[in-house]
């Protein structure tokens, strides 16, 4: 009720508005009504909100983003500029009032990337999230989220090295196998600039069939590790925010700067293709696809948007602009775009 409530609103608006003429012919063609506007259940409140939320996540990671580009470049100029060039200009599918599709010019996909990071997590989340639903439908248990770390290491190569063993030798145990139905996993890292070292561990999220309490498994653990014993297991009360847990940064900006030059080197050159996921078990298909970076839509419904469709908002002719980062916080923050126009509208 409300989205047509707005819909005739904003019709009603454009009568009275001069600023964006259209010929003849285009002002025929997308007049909104109800059969040339793609419906969407979103109304325009809730699409300003988001638009808002938008322009508030990509203004904070913005300082972050600067400061590591200024160390990156001391240390690799070229690394530097790649981080530099990416986010900063963006392809907008617009009407020229609502911002419904956007996607950076050029994206560097590195993990200690802020830009970069968020779009990863915020994606593989849903994925993520999407796949477990699915396994939990047909396959009983408990979800728990189950934490496996080791001792600190100097480097964060052969930290993670020594993680990946262990876990490969752990989930071959037979107290896995009882306990444990499905497992999917991401590795986090964090640094400690008093020790000068790497805190490597493993979030997973596990199926638990048979209950399986901490000590066991912290035994169970020291068993293939040696050394280390500290786990963490509990349960899943909210499956988003399990998964999100799981699917976070891999490594936080401020540790990142915090880090001695040998160091964030290392991590800046880390190799591009580093298996990042463990999964197994009945959440064996809960594969990702890490390599493929996708828009910044605010709401999935407008992924199959494109250029000449109508705006689902106004009924108005979608078309895109270029922009740069300051602009395209800008113009999410209005969540509206007064002062874009169309480049081929003479
Ligand atoms: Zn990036
Ligand atoms: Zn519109």
């Amino acid at each position: 009720m409300s989205f047509l409530f707005d819909l005739m609103n904003i019709a009603a608006n454009q009568l009275n508005s001069n600023s964006k003429p259209l010929k003849e012919s285009e002002n025929i063609a997308f007049t909104p009504s109800l059969d040339t506007v793609q419906q969407v259940d979103i109304n325009e409140r809730e699409f300003r909100r988001a638009s808002q939320s938008k322009s508030e996540r990509w203004t904070l990671r913005t300082p972050t983003k600067r400061d590591i580009v200024a160390r990156l470049e001391r240390v690799s100029a070229e690394d530097g500029l790649r981080l530099k060039q990416c986010c900063s200009a963006f392809r907008v599918l617009t009407c020229g009032t609502h911002p419904l599709r956007s996607y950076p010019t050029f994206r560097c996909k590195k993990l200690f990337c802020p830009d970069c990071a968020a779009e990863r997590a915020t994606r593989l989340g849903n994925q993520t999230e999407a796949k477990i639903r699915e396994v939990m439908k047909t396959t009983k248990g408990r979800l728990c989220l189950l934490t496996l770390t080791t001792k600190n290491a100097a480097t964060l190569d052969g930290g993670l090295v020594k993680l990946k063993k262990s876990f490969a030798n752990f989930k071959r145990k037979k107290v896995f196998k009882e306990h444990i139905k499905g497992y999917f996993g991401a590795f986090e890292y964090t640094f400690n600039p008093k020790t000068n070292d790497f805190h490597i561990h493993l979030h997973l999220i596990v199926l638990r069939g048979k209950f399986w309490n901490q000590s066991d498994i912290s035994d169970a653990w020291r068993d293939v590790t040696g050394d280390s014993f500290i786990v963490d297991i509990r349960e899943i009360k909210n499956t988003h925010k399990g998964v999100k847990e799981v699917c976070k940064y891999p490594m936080k900006p401020a540790d990142l700067m915090e880090m001695p030059d040998d160091k964030f080197l290392e991590v800046v050159k880390m190799k591009k293709g580093t298996r990042m996921f463990v999964s197994g078990g009945c959440f064996y298909n809960v594969k990702l696809d890490d390599d493929d970076a996708a828009d910044d839509n605010i709401f999935s419904q407008f992924a199959d948007l494109t250029e000449g469709d109508a705006c689902p908002f106004c009924g108005d002719e979608l078309f895109d602009v270029l922009v740069n980062r300051q602009q395209h916080i800008g113009l999410h923050e209005l969540g509206s775009m007064p002062n874009v126009v169309k480049n081929n509208s003479s």
